[in-house]
């Protein structure tokens, strides 16, 4: 009988022995960890912008009727009924759902089709293109980079130096002037 009970003692500290190595196997482990961190680097610097990700209601919560239809239901205001169309102080024009400025007043001008007009945004950066088939149209949308709201399109019959036409909804801007 003692020598059963001696066998399982050295088998017990055998056992002891074999955990203590593998908690030394694991102190390797966080190196390997280490080396794939930078992979994830290169993604977040890919985006200039940060992404503001809000809920459905908290959109609603936030944003007037009209604001959340055209923002967030890509909707279009009835041209010469939104904000801003003969507004002509020197400032920025900033989107309404998340404050990142998007127009400067220098770039906007005068289209005559009822929407404001800017022939360049800010920061190319700041205004999004996404191609948009609705409609029966081909069209190349604009959405700000920050909260992914609709702000209108853009063409390309607008004037010098671009060439472009930002054609963007008055309603879903915020215009504020120089201090
Ligand atoms: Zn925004």
């Amino acid at each position: 009988m003692n020598k059963i009970l001696c066998a399982l003692l050295i088998g017990l500290l055998f056992i002891g022995s074999g955990c203590s190595q593998s908690g030394q196997v694991t102190t390797t482990e966080p190196p390997a960890a280490t080396t794939s961190k930078p992979e994830t680097k290169p993604a977040a610097q890919d985006s200039p912008v940060l992404k503001l990700v809000k809920t459905d209601v908290a959109w609603k919560q936030q944003l007037s009727e009209d604001q959340y239809y055209i923002l967030r239901q890509k909707g279009t205001e009835r041209a010469g009924t939104g904000k801003y169309l003969n507004h002509k102080e020197e400032g920025l024009y900033h989107c309404v759902g998340c404050s990142l400025p998007l127009f400067k007043s220098d770039a906007k001008f005068k289209s005559g089709t009822g929407w404001p007009s800017f022939y360049e945004p800010i920061d190319a950066n700041y205004v999004l293109e996404i191609k948009d088939n609705s409609h029966g149209m081909v069209r190349t949308e604009i959405v700000c980079a920050r909260c992914d709201g609709h702000l209108g399109h853009v063409f390309d019959d607008g004037p010098q130096p671009t060439g472009l036409r930002y054609c963007v909804n008055g309603n879903i801007l915020e215009f504020k002037g120089k201090p």
